[in-house]
């Protein structure tokens, strides 16, 4: 059998396709190069890990779920002058999931929270961290069947603890009722000091209680635990979607 052959079947049986791949030009590069069997070695493992790591943010990215790609660089800061640029930058810095912090976005529809969250969850799983969006009314069907069906430890485990960042977007535009409200707190609290949450609502905290079949005590102690290592930002503005419409005069400023 002829070297590349047997490489080639050494590389399959240990699954380095990217050194199969990549080891005939990085060899010749590095006899052009008089670069040392060291420095070919690492060359080749750098190629394999780099794949390795590629392969891992699509599959990441896949599982995130996100419902639109949505990148924080074409975030339009200009426009969106009632967003904390400053803030927003140092959370892209993704330390806050290191210190399993949370980030509560407000603000009225359209000025862009669902935008950021995305935005922030796409940095994530390019650092290689596991991310799930949900909204917060598909979260709330999930938990309610996968309750009905007896799966809610399961559920919670696979699908709530699993990820390193959870978004979840869009509390309080459906109201949720007082079974439902309790199944979102055992998400808030198993999470609390465990791992980051991202939280979108176009209510104010003070408004809150309404989204939660008006129990009050039980919002409480959600936002205690919410609130207690995070960072709340209050966004205001123009609604973006509405922006050009208003320009060709179609909605009254
Ligand atoms: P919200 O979740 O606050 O209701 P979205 O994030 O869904 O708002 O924003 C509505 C639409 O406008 C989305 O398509 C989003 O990408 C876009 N958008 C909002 N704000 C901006 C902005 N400042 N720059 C660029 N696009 C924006
Ligand atoms: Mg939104």
């Amino acid at each position: 059998m002829l070297l590349h052959e047997q490489i080639g079947h050494l590389c399959d049986s240990l699954k380095l396709s990217s050194v199969a791949a990549s080891w005939p030009s990085l060899a010749e590069q590095c006899i052009a190069q008089e670069k040392s069997y060291g420095e070919f070695l690492r060359a080749l493992l750098e190629s394999e890990q780099q794949q390795r790591d590629e392969r891992t943010r699509q599959l990441f990215s896949r599982m995130a779920g996100f419902p639109a790609h949505k990148e924080l660089s074409t975030f339009d800061f200009k426009f969106a002058t009632g967003v904390p640029k400053q803030q927003i930058q140092e959370l892209s810095a993704l330390t806050f999931i290191e210190r399993n912090e949370n980030v509560v976005l407000l603000g009225p529809s359209g000025v862009g929270k669902t935008h950021l969250a995305i935005g922030l969850g796409l940095k994530a799983v390019q650092a290689r961290k596991k991310t799930r969006f949900i909204t917060a009314a598909d979260l709330m069907l999930q938990l309610s069947t996968a309750k009905r069906q007896n799966k809610l430890k399961q559920y919670l485990s696979r699908s709530v603890m699993a990820p390193r960042l959870l978004i979840i977007d869009e509390i309080g535009y459906l109201p949720f009722g007082r079974e439902e409200a309790n199944l979102f707190f055992n998400v808030i609290a198993k999470r609390y000091e465990y791992g980051s949450i991202i939280l979108t609502s176009n209510l104010s905290f003070g408004q809150w209680p309404s989204a939660f079949a008006d129990d009050a005590t039980l919002t409480a102690a959600m936002l205690d635990r919410l609130l207690h290592h995070s960072h709340v930002l209050q966004l205001s503005g123009d609604s973006y979607r509405l922006k050009d419409k208003q320009r060709s005069g179609a909605i009254p400023d």
